[in-house]
C-alpha cells in the first residue's frame, strides 16, 4: 500500500493555487478513515453527494500561497540543491481536527528554472501562458518572438524580460545564441508549427508546440526527426492531460470504478466569427473546427481510455454561402470504435454556440465532465446506484493553471532527462485519426485505422504533478 503522502501527491492540489475544494486535510481526513490505495478515486469521490439534477455550486477554500512570481532571466547553473526542493515545516497553528495547511510550495530557485522562448504574442501568449508562467515551480519566460515591434516592447517591460532577449521573425534563428533560451514554447497559427519546430530544434532548443501539431501528418513526421536528430525533446501542448479534473475520470475509466465502459459522447463546439483570421484559412490552420477544437474531443477520449480507434466514421457540413468555410469545415461529427468495445461519438462545430462537454457510459454509472474543455471552472459529476437509489456526485477538486502544469512538466523532462508523456508521437497520432475522419467524410464509409494494442502506446511516463 502506497503512503499517505504518496497518495497526496497524486492528487496534489496546487499549494500555490487560491482555489482549491480537496485539500490536504481533506484528503488526510478520508485516508484517516482507512482507505486504500486502490479506493482513492472512491474516496476523492466523497467529497460532497447530492440527489439527483441538483445543480450545487461548488464550494471554494482558499489555501495559503500565492502565485510564485516569475523573476527576471538568468543563465541555468549546473545543480539543483536537493534541500531546497523540500517543503519548509511550519508551525501547527490550528487543531488537529481543523483542515491542515498542504505543504509549502517548493519552486526551483529561478537560475534553475527552464528558461523558455514564445513564440507568437497572439491570444493564447497574452492572454493564458505569460499569465500562466506566474504559477510555474520550474520554468521562466526569458525570451519573446513577435512581428510587432510595439508587442515586445509593451510585453517585455510587463513581464521583465531583457531587451536584447526580444526577437523579431527574422531574427529567430539567432536564439542558437542565447544562454538564457533552453525551450521555445510555439504559439504561431498551426500552419507554422512544423517550420518553427525543426528550425528551434537546428537551433539547439527543446519544443513544446502547441495544439495542433501541424497540418498534416507528414510535417508532424518531419518535426519528431528534426527533434531526434538535434537531441531535443518535443512535446505537444495538450493541457487536458495535465489536468486534475481529467486525470481523475482517467483513472475511474481505467480503473473501471463505475464498471466497463461502453460509450462516451464528447462536443467542442464555439460559434467562431471573423473569416478574416487565419484559423480560416486552410494554408495557415490546416483544417476548421477538427483541428482547432474538435481535437479536444478525439484527444482527450484517447487520453481516458488509454487505447486507439480501430475505425472511424464522420460526416463534414458548410452551411452553404458562410463565408467562413470556403476554405476550411464548419461541423463534423464522427463515430470511433475502440478495441475494448467502446464506441465514442463526437462532434465539433465553428458555427454553434459554445458547448464543451463530454459523458462517459459505463455499466455501473457515468461520469459527466460540463464543462470539459475551458481554462478554468470544470465540473465534475458521477453516477451510481447506491441501494434503491440513484446517487449522483459532484466532484470538488481545486482548479489547477493547466498551462503552468504542462509547461512545468515539459521543464521537468529537460531537467530529468525525461521522455515528455505527450511527445511528438502523440500528436502525429491525432493527425493520423483526423485524416481518418477526413477521409470518411469524402468518401461516404467508414475508415479503418491500424491497429496499436500496446496501452498508452504514444505517451511517455506518467507525469508527477506536483
Ligand atoms: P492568435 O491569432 O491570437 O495568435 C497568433 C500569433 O501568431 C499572432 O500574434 C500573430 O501575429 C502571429 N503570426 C505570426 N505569423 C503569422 C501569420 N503568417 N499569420 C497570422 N498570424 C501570424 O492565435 P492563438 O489563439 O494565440 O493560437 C495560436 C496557437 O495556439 C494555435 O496553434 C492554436 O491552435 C493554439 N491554441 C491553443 C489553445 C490551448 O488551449 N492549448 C488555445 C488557443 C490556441
Amino acid at each position: 500500500m502506497k503512503s499517505i503522502n504518496q497518495l497526496w501527491q497524486l492528487f496534489d492540489t496546487d499549494p500555490a493555487s487560491t482555489s482549491t475544494d480537496l485539500t490536504r486535510k481533506d484528503f488526510l481526513t478520508i485516508a484517516g478513515r482507512g482507505l486504500a490505495a486502490g479506493a482513492v478515486g472512491s474516496a476523492l469521490m466523497a467529497c460532497e453527494k447530492k440527489p439527483e439534477a441538483s445543480t450545487s455550486a461548488p464550494t471554494v477554500t482558499n489555501t495559503p500561497g500565492g502565485p510564485v512570481p516569475n523573476l527576471p532571466a538568468q543563465s541555468p547553473p549546473a545543480t539543483v540543491p536537493d534541500d531546497v526542493q523540500k517543503p519548509i515545516e511550519l508551525e501547527q497553528i490550528e487543531a488537529k481536527t481543523e483542515q491542515q495547511e498542504p505543504p509549502t510550495p517548493t519552486p526551483l530557485p529561478p537560475d534553475q528554472r527552464v528558461g523558455y522562448a514564445l513564440v507568437g504574442l497572439g491570444h493564447l501568449t497574452l492572454d493564458q501562458l505569460l499569465p500562466a508562467f506566474a504559477e510555474c515551480k520550474k520554468s521562466k519566460v526569458v525570451a519573446l518572438v513577435s512581428g510587432s515591434p510595439e508587442k515586445l516592447q509593451k510585453v517585455s517591460a510587463q513581464y521583465g524580460i531583457k531587451k536584447e532577449n526580444c526577437y523579431k521573425y527574422a531574427d529567430y534563428d539567432k536564439l542558437r545564441d542565447n544562454k538564457d533560451v533552453q525551450a521555445i514554447y510555439i504559439v504561431l497559427p498551426n500552419g507554422l508549427h512544423a517550420e518553427y519546430t525543426i528550425r528551434g530544434a537546428q537551433a539547439g532548443k527543446h519544443i513544446l508546440c502547441e495544439k495542433p501539431m501541424a497540418n498534416t501528418a507528414a510535417e508532424c513526421q518531419a518535426m519528431i526527426d528534426a527533434c531526434n536528430k538535434a537531441g531535443k525533446k518535443l512535446m505537444i501542448a495538450y493541457r487536458i492531460q495535465y489536468e486534475p479534473h481529467h486525470r481523475m475520470v482517467r483513472e475511474m475509466v481505467q480503473k473501471q470504478q463505475f464498471g466497463k465502459v461502453k460509450s462516451i459522447m464528447a462536443n467542442n463546439g464555439q460559434n467562431s466569427d471573423n473569416p478574416d483570421h487565419w484559423r480560416f484559412k486552410k494554408a495557415l490552420a490546416g483544417g476548421g473546427s477538427l483541428p482547432d477544437v474538435g481535437i479536444y474531443c478525439l484527444n482527450t477520449i484517447r487520453y481516458l481510455l488509454g487505447e486507439e480507434p480501430t475505425e472511424v466514421s464522420a460526416f463534414v457540413h458548410n452551411t452553404p454561402g458562410d463565408p467562413r468555410f470556403t476554405e476550411v469545415e464548419e461541423q463534423v461529427n464522427w463515430l470511433m470504435k475502440f478495441p475494448s468495445g467502446v464506441q465514442a461519438s463526437c462532434a465539433t462545430s465553428y458555427g454553434h454556440h459554445d458547448d464543451k462537454n463530454y459523458k462517459v457510459l459505463a455499466d455501473r454509472g457515468w461520469i459527466k465532465m460540463d464543462p470539459a474543455f475551458p481554462y478554468t471552472g470544470l465540473q465534475l459529476e458521477t453516477s451510481q446506484a447506491q441501494g434503491k437509489e440513484n446517487q449522483v456526485t459532484q466532484h470538488k477538486i481545486g482548479d489547477k493553471n493547466q498551462f503552468a502544469t504542462e509547461i512545468d512538466h515539459f521543464s521537468e523532462c529537460i531537467v530529468e532527462n525525461k521522455r515528455p508523456f505527450t511527445p511528438g508521437e502523440e500528436g502525429l497520432q491525432d493527425h493520423k485519426i483526423m485524416d481518418a475522419i477526413y477521409q470518411s467524410a469524402r468518401e461516404g464509409r467508414p475508415v479503418k485505422l491500424a491497429a496499436v494494442s500496446k496501452k498508452d502506446a504514444f505517451r511517455g511516463p506518467e507525469p508527477k504533478m506536483e
